[in-house]
């Protein structure tokens, strides 16, 4: 996704409306939609309809990073556009189909892995950091870490941000705590290893549907969808794709786009 100058009100293509901007600067920028939209054949090769066309992201990000005192955590982004962001933690599940519905799709996604996970095939993750998508840190060892003192939760949170740096080339800069169970000792941890923000969810992605947490089950703008690399044996016998399909349905069906979570945090 293109970081335009622009606002946090409409979707991509509706910035020059209306307003008299010369027609060099309107055709200037009318490459970049199709750029990242693919053709509805390439939809409908995974069962799928388009999803809206993500809005352009706000020119400063709404979620301020970096300031002194506990890191933030988010599980929604302020906004009020229809858009939610998607996240697949752990790592377990690494199915080559994946990556090509990724390449094709070019759904926007943010990876929170644990290395127990993804140390026996590291590379697979690399083809879809290459798509855009960034690696975030989710522990060593998948801990519950409410169960472990500030030093054993340091060598979970730094050890990971280290092992992630050295495999993807970049540190992450944000940080899911394992089953969403973090103390004041994770924020401290945290923050001296890096990571600039502990990242949870509103949505949980099962096998056909997400788990809501608000009492409507429905999505609101900016949440914020957990999903997981899960393959047949987790998910009663359905693909990874299969359940990543499912999840873009359940967002269509409610007129939401998916948005880079980079983008916004
Ligand atoms: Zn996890």
């Amino acid at each position: 996704m293109m970081l335009l100058a622009g606002c946090d009100s409409g979707a991509s293509g509706t910035t020059d409306r209306g307003t008299g901007t010369p027609d060099a600067a309107r055709a200037a920028r009318k490459p970049t939609a199709p750029a990242t939209a693919p053709p509805a054949a390439v939809w409908a090769r995974w069962g799928l309809q388009p999803l809206p066309a993500a809005p352009v992201p706000p020119a400063v990000k709404p979620v301020k990073l970096g300031r002194a005192g506990p890191v933030p955590v988010v599980s929604r982004i302020p906004t009020r556009n229809k858009v939610v962001f998607i996240t697949i933690d752990d790592g377990a599940e690494k199915a080559p189909e994946f990556v090509r519905m990724m390449r094709e799709l070019r759904v926007p996604i943010t990876m929170f892995l644990t290395d127990a996970a993804i140390k026996s095939n590291y590379g697979y993750f690399t083809k879809l950091q290459q798509l855009g998508n960034s690696i975030q840190n989710h522990t060593i060892s998948h801990p519950n870490l409410n169960t472990l003192g500030l030093a054993a939760q340091h060598a979970e949170i730094c050890g990971q941000e280290q092992k992630l740096t050295k495999e993807y080339g970049k540190a992450p800069y944000l940080f899911r705590p394992p089953y969403g169970n973090y103390n004041a000792d994770t924020l401290t941890a945290v923050k001296e290893c890096g990571p600039k923000a502990v990242v949870l969810w509103k949505e949980s992605m099962q096998i056909r549907d997400m788990q809501y947490q608000n009492a409507d089950r429905k999505l609101s703008p900016g949440d914020i969808i957990l999903a997981h690399f899960r393959g047949p044996a987790e998910l009663k016998r359905h693909t990874m794709t299969q359940m990543f399909a499912n999840m873009l349905r359940r967002i269509k069906e409610q007129g939401y786009a998916v948005g880079r979570l980079d983008d916004y945090l």
